[in-house]
């Protein structure tokens, strides 16, 4: 009898939403490394507008000058219905390989990963 102990082989879980207007620069990603001693989930937003070169010129100028927009720089996605399901699996496995809980609605984490 071997003393091995089976490597249990943990993907990194990427998932793909697009926005519902169905613009392909309209997408977010979540991802997160099951193994990352930290477990944070990763978000990565996708709202690229390509602009004219005199446009790319007079923002440059904006930005040289110190003009911030009082609003800051903010874009939209709105989740498909049909991806809700899938959205809730990726969180259901987040929280479950994070050992979350909840208890009287606060939520809970083993110590191991809490942050000093
Ligand atoms: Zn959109």
């Amino acid at each position: 009898m071997s003393d091995l102990v089976p490597v249990q082989r943990v993907e990194t879980r990427t998932e793909h939403f697009q926005c519902s207007c169905s613009h392909e620069a309209h997408t977010i990603r979540f991802e997160y490394h099951p193994w990352d001693k930290d477990k944070e989930l990763y978000l990565s937003v996708f709202l690229h507008h390509w602009l004219s070169i005199p446009k790319r010129i007079w923002y440059a100028l904006k930005y040289v000058f110190g003009y911030t927009c009082p609003y800051g720089h903010w874009d939209v996605w709105c989740m498909r219905k049909e991806d809700a399901f899938r959205l809730r699996g990726l969180l259901d496995a987040y929280i479950a390989e994070c050992g979350l809980v909840v208890e009287n609605g606060v939520v809970k984490e083993p110590a191991a990963i809490l942050k000093p």
